[in-house]
């Protein structure tokens, strides 16, 4: 099934890890169903999906917590799936650090070290140099873990996952615990950190915005299956179907129908519309992301054009959402501040969407 849409992003890239058809099982429920996924070395590659949807299970199999029920996982074409995990070349962080409380940042970073038997002078410079990188001054070598704060730990937990020097580094939710404002930053530090380190990141959240800042590209799960691959940009203005379109934020959804006569209706809306990319079905539905809708001041400037009147406005900062009642729908939109609606003398705005910014799915 690998098409133009789901290959990897980075031509130049060689494959590492294969997924091949795996399955985990317990009692009889497919936690993880049929996964079949290439990662390529260096990549950032992030699985979300929401609460259940197998995200853990799938990366506890890649580091070898789990072992899959079928299929195998294979890295640079050798099977590892019966190695213990203190033999493949990845290394977790969890959302609970795991961190040792009563030691220091230093003592915490330097444990992979130790278990290496490298000398105490050897550990301390690796350790003060894996602190710069994820910036944590240098006074904090002596410091106790339990003194830091949660965005502190966060960088501890990361740079002793770094002391271990996996190939792969795994991350289950590292920053779901964190508050919006450090969360943002971390998330653009590691960022820069995988970019610096060379290193494959495999990365699971539940949150869209985290997945779109940070990875090449993202898989998508819904129970247990892998249900579409493809960079930010392909899994967000190309869904693949009406699960994936409202996963990736608040969109327009609506049903749509060719009628016998060969024009496209769409349930609770007046009038006809253009739609495109079909591909044969006559009924589906299409997704409208609320920045394609825009206001019009003549009906002439787009495709599908529709009547209504605006029942809220919500300021996101800097852009305006809008929800504007058409027929029996609601139509979500959002514009720029400033991007004003002309309102006609009956309270009515004129708003409409290009076809070709709208996605058919047909499930
Ligand atoms: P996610 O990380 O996406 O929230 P999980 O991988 O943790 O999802 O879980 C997927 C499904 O598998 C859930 O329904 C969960 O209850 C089930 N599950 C996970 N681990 C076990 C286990 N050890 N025993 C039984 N069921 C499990
Ligand atoms: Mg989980």
């Amino acid at each position: 099934m690998q098409s133009a849409a789901t290959a990897p992003a980075k031509s130049q890239s060689r494959l590492l890890l294969d997924l091949v058809a795996v399955r985990k099982t317990f009692e009889g429920f497919n936690a993880v169903d049929t996964v079949n996924l290439q990662v390529l070395e260096n990549e950032f590659f992030t699985i979300v999906g929401p609460s259940g949807s197998g995200k853990t299970t799938l990366l506890r199999m890649l580091a070898g917590m789990d072992r899959p029920s079928e299929g195998d996982i294979v890295l640079r074409g050798a099977s590892i799936s019966s190695l213990p995990p203190n033999k493949r070349p990845t290394c977790m962080v969890f959302q609970s650090l795991a961190l040792f409380p009563h030691k220091t940042v230093g003592q915490n970073i330097e444990f992979p070290l130790k278990m290496r038997k490298a000398s105490p002078a050897d550990r301390r410079e690796r350790a003060l140099e894996l602190m710069a990188m994820v910036r944590l001054p240098e006074s904090y070598y002596g410091k106790n873990v339990m003194k830091c704060s949660g965005g502190e730990r966060q960088r501890v937990a990361l740079a002793r996952a770094f002391a271990y020097d996996p190939e792969i580094l795994l991350f289950d939710e590292p920053l779901s615990a964190i508050d919006y404002k450090l969360r943002k930053t971390l998330e653009k530090e590691l960022k820069d950190l995988h970019r610096q380190s060379g290193k494959t990141f495999i990365y699971i959240t539940h949150s869209l915005e985290e997945a779109m800042v940070m990875s090449d590209r993202i898989g998508v799960m819904r129970a247990g299956k892998l249900v579409q691959v493809g960079t930010p940009e392909q899994i967000y203005t190309r869904p693949v179907d009406r699960f994936v379109a409202e996963f990736m934020g608040e969109t327009n959804v609506m049903p749509v129908r060719n009628d016998s006569r060969g024009a496209w209706t769409v349930e609770g809306l007046p009038g006809k519309f253009q739609v495109t990319g079909n591909g044969g079905a006559l009924d589906g539905h299409i997704v409208v992301r609320p920045e394609f809708v825009r206001f019009l001041s003549d009906a002439a400037e787009t495709d599908n054009v529709l009547a209504g009147s605006i029942c809220n406005e919500y300021s996101l900062g800097s852009r305006i959402q809008y929800q504007v009642q058409v027929g029996s729908r609601v139509i979500l939109m959002e514009q720029p501040r400033g991007a004003l609606a002309q309102v006609g003398a009956d309270g009515h705005v004129l708003l409409g969407w290009n076809a070709a910014d709208a996605v058919f799915v047909a499930e």
